[in-house]
């Protein structure tokens, strides 16, 4: 098996084989340009060794061999006493894992070639010593585990030793010193010499960048980025070229575009005098890449045409890293860059415009997580303001708000009308309270899937966590921070996003991509690269999609918004939702009822109002399907808690008060109390076991769509029933509908169909029977993945699915993202034995999963004809439903 690969035999398309960095280095050096000699030993080498705790057979010996060809076109020898070839050992996953794993640079230099080195860079024993003291303490850390901070205190003892602070003040008398305090530390830790032969510490380094994939940061960086654990690295073995060799060297970063606002431009930094660590360690500041002209004419005038020729090539922002050794340029890295989600929007309509890319290939660069991240409000930044800690960007948003500390003072301050921020270490199921009255939350400590940062995603509220600048001390209620104490009640900023924090309230301003979305900015007049480049590829989304999008929208606003928007109807609209403030004391009289007049008085109240309601909603949505949900939840919510009301009595009654009113709610209220209310009496069972309550919905659905109609409009209701198991609770709820419209539509027809939500898993393996019966399905994921994994959707998240996480048992919660392997087999049964059945149904999602980005690629992969999502995630499931078509 072939393990070692020549930069000339790679290519970009091997990131699986040769890594990130080893796919793009060959690139590079096949268009010709400018690398230092190398080669790449494969992910599949470092898999084999990682199982077995060896080299694979015929490793060494390949390694061997394209060693000998490096050094051939180097005309020098691995260490060689006079005049040494030095390599760097560098790692490099298909993924890139920024800092997680290994680099050992200077390879080959011992107490010999340390000499070889000095005169071949013309006598600089500096540079020499200096280059050999870097490998001991970079070799001695990453292969032999050496404690860093022992090398870091006899470098700092040493500047101390000679009164400077500068690493550069030190001469190459001090390096030899230093170069034999640090083989003391070394052999002091491992019980050996530092190794002073050549191919050994190229081998050690190789091992130790193949182990470097098991370290626990890679672990769990893979974790929270949903890297698979099980790709390796490959080990690039690179020809030194250096960087501090005097002011004619130097090293740098650069980017073919703003990876901040797409512009186009010139974005890096540069060191002169300086090797690659430097820059990462912030030991001396940079200066902006373009001082590079005037430093060095020539290389900066080569690197520009090597960049734009690298844009070219890659059609895309690509990122550098660079290396001058006295006025030679060498290319050390590229790769298409990270950049912001304005960036991916504004640089992909750059690239059509430039004719490098087409449309659907611009559509293949953003996603819907970047657009949703657009449409959050964000902080106007000037100068002022300037971040005092960064963390993790757990959720995004913006938000400002007096400090505190304990839940409890959350909900007080909220209370009284104030806007917090609740700063905590970390948070528990304790603090849920807390976080619900807050308008952000920022933790110390703990990642993206803390229970800080999977809470708050469920509640769409900001939270920065793992902010580690900051030391929170909670009972002293205050934390500090960069020098400075912040106390309760003083007003922070914490942006959700970028997971930076700001003292005081920095203004916030609207997303223009709401404002276009919603229409108040017109693309074609707006001086604004985003919206211009958002407009283009949301237009060329909605040509490619087969996916319809609708909304869940309970009120005639909601659904007005979400037109705007672009939604093409309402997929869910809850009726109970209607049933809330002051209708409750209507719905209660229904509960508690005594006989069939008392009921149908109950119900004759509600029918208009009900009916004004889908009025409204038929107005807004005219022309397009509007699916009206019969009432869902349990009664009992309609009705005041049974403790308080238990206690409100015996109060009264202690008092000598008339309680028998109080005392029937009572009643009632023990009468339908359930133990498990999401599997009891809710859905089509109320509408079974309540009679005449479903028929009053229907209606006043049919009776509002005919009134639309006589007036000239289009309504196009769709009545769904909720929680429907078996075929026979739809069929009896449908005989009813059906005499009800019948006599409705005699005074003016309006078509009605009838459907139901598959959201029971008996009714997604029963669909073929059901299909029968109803004209049209909605996958309730919701209660399909509450009651398909067993987990109380109200409660697992803030109870132990941040643990689920952590273990890694899912990588996202299922709540928020289809588990296509349970659930989605659910859907996709259900969607096949129903279309079986009838030909044609109509299959549309209606849970939270219909705004999802990747659910939105597997409903339409399934085959269902629209999503249906909150109005705010509407243009998020249209641009993902054009991305899942092309
Ligand atoms: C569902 O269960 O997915 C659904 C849309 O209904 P609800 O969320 O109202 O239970
Ligand atoms: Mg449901």
């Amino acid at each position: 098996q072939k393990y070692v690969y020549d930069f000339t035999e790679g290519n970009k398309d091997q990131k699986d084989l040769l890594g990130g960095k080893g796919a793009n280095l060959a690139e590079m050096t096949n268009l010709g340009l400018p690398v230092p000699p190398g080669f790449t030993i494969t992910t599949e080498a470092c898999k084999a060794y990682l199982d077995t705790g060896r080299e694979p057979a015929g490793l060494a010996e390949q390694i061997t061999a394209r060693l000998a060809a490096l050094e051939a076109a180097m005309g020098k020898r691995l260490g060689d006493p006079d005049d040494p070839l030095l390599v760097s050992v560098r790692s490099g996953a298909k993924f890139s894992m920024p800092g997680m794993m290994e680099t050992v640079l200077n390879v080959g230099l011992n107490d010999r070639s340390v000499v070889g080195l000095s005169a071949q860079a013309g006598g600089n024993d500096r540079f020499a010593w200096d280059s050999y003291r870097r490998l001991i303490q970079m070799f001695g850390k990453t292969v032999c585990e050496v404690p860093g901070e022992e090398f870091e205190h006899a470098l700092d003892e040493a500047k101390s030793a000679k009164g400077v602070t500068n690493d550069l003040d030190l001469d190459a008398d001090d390096l030899r010193a230093l170069v034999d305090a640090y083989k003391k530390i070394f052999s002091k830790h491992t019980g050996r010499e530092f190794p002073q032969e050549p191919r050994e510490q190229l081998d050690l380094a190789i091992h130790a960048v193949f182990e470097s994939w098991n370290a626990e940061r890679a672990i769990l960086y893979r974790r929270q980025e949903r890297i698979p654990a099980d790709l390796g690295t490959a080990v690039n073995v690179v020809a030194m070229v250096f960087g501090n060799l005097g002011p004619d060297s130097g090293t740098g970063v650069a980017f073919t575009r703003d990876p901040a606002s797409g512009a186009q431009g010139i974005y890096g930094d540069y060191l002169a005098n300086a090797q690659g660590e430097d820059v990462v360690a912030g030991i001396r500041n940079t200066v902006p890449l373009q001082e590079l002209e005037r430093l060095d004419k020539k290389s900066y005038d080569e690197l520009l045409s090597i960049m734009a020729r690298l844009e070219g090539h890659y059609k895309d922002l690509c990122d550098i890293e660079f290396t001058i050794e006295r006025g030679k340029l060498w290319m050390l890295q590229t790769r298409v860059g990270k950049r912001t989600a304005a960036a991916a929007f504004v640089i992909a309509g750059q690239l059509v415009d430039e004719g490098l890319i087409d449309l659907d290939e611009a559509l293949h660069r953003v996603n819907g997580a970047q657009l949703a991240q657009l449409m959050f409000p964000r902080f106007q930044l000037d100068h002022e303001f300037q971040p005092v800690a960064t963390g993790i960007g757990a959720s995004p948003g913006a938000a400002s708000g007096k400090v505190v500390f304990t839940s409890a003072r959350a909900v007080e301050l909220a209370a009284e009308g104030e806007s917090v921020i609740l700063v905590r270490r970390e948070t528990n199921p304790d603090d849920l309270n807390g976080m619900i009255a807050a308008q952000g939350i920022l933790t110390s400590r703990g990642g993206k899937t803390s229970h800080a940062a999977v809470v708050a995603r469920g509640m769409g509220k900001t939270c920065v966590s793992g902010a580690d600048e900051i030391e929170v001390n909670v009972p002293a209620k205050r934390f500090t921070v960069a020098g400075q104490t912040v106390g309760e009640g003083d007003v922070v900023s914490i942006d959700g996003t970028t997971g930076k924090v700001y003292l005081g309230e920095v203004p916030v301003m609207p997303s223009e991509v709401v404002q276009y979305s919603e229409g108040s900015l017109d693309p074609e007049h707006v001086d604004n690269a985003l919206v211009r480049a958002v407009h283009r590829i949301m237009t060329h989304a909605d040509g490619k999609r087969r996916l319809a999008v609708r909304t869940n929208a309970d009120t005639g606003a909601d659904a007005a918004r979400a037109r705007r928007f672009g939604a093409e109807g309402i997929g869910l609209c809850r009726t109970e939702h209607m049933f809330l403030g002051d209708r409750k004391e209507l719905v209660e009289r229904l509960i508690l009822a005594r006989g069939a007049d008392e009921r149908e008085a109950a119900l004759a109240a509600l029918l208009p109002l009900q009916r004004a309601d889908f009025v409204e909603i038929f107005r807004e949505m005219d022309g397009l399907p509007v699916t009206v949900r019969l009432i869902d939840p349990p009664l009992h919510e309609f009705l005041p808690p049974l403790e308080q009301l238990a206690v409100n009595v015996a109060v009264a009654q202690e008092r000598g008060e008339d309680v028998a009113k109080e005392e029937a709610l009572l009643a009632a209220v023990r009468r339908m109390h359930e133990e498990n209310p999401m599997l009891g009496l809710r859905g089509v069972r109320l509408g079974l076991v309540i009679p005449g309550l479903f028929a009053m919905q229907v209606r006043a659905i049919v009776e509002a769509a005919v009134a639309c109609a006589q007036r000239g409009g289009d309504p196009r209701p769709e009545i769904m029933v909720p929680l429907v198991g078996a075929v026979q609770e739809l069929e009896t709820v449908r005989a009813e509908a059906e005499k009800i419209i019948e006599e409705v539509t005699r005074e003016k027809a309006v078509e009605v169909l009838i459907g139901t939500m598959i959201e029971v898993p008996r009714a997604a393996l029963t669909a073929g029977q059901i299909a029968e019966a109803a004209q049209f399905f909605s996958f309730g994921t919701n209660d399909l993945t509450q009651m398909g994994w067993g987990f109380s959707r109200d409660d697992v998240e803030g109870a132990f699915f941040w643990r689920y996480l952590e273990l890694g048992i899912f990588g996202i919660s299922p709540f928020e993202s289809i588990d296509r392997d349970g659930v989605g087999r659910l859907v996709r049964i259900a969607a096949e034995e129903g279309r079986a059945a009838r030909p044609g149904l109509k299959l549309g999602v209606c849970g939270e999963h219909g705004g999802d980005p990747d659910s939105v690629h597997f409903f339409h992969e399934v085959g269902l004809d629209y999503v249906s999502c909150s109005p705010f995630r509407v243009p998020v499931a249209r641009l993902e439903a054009g991305r899942a078509a092309i």
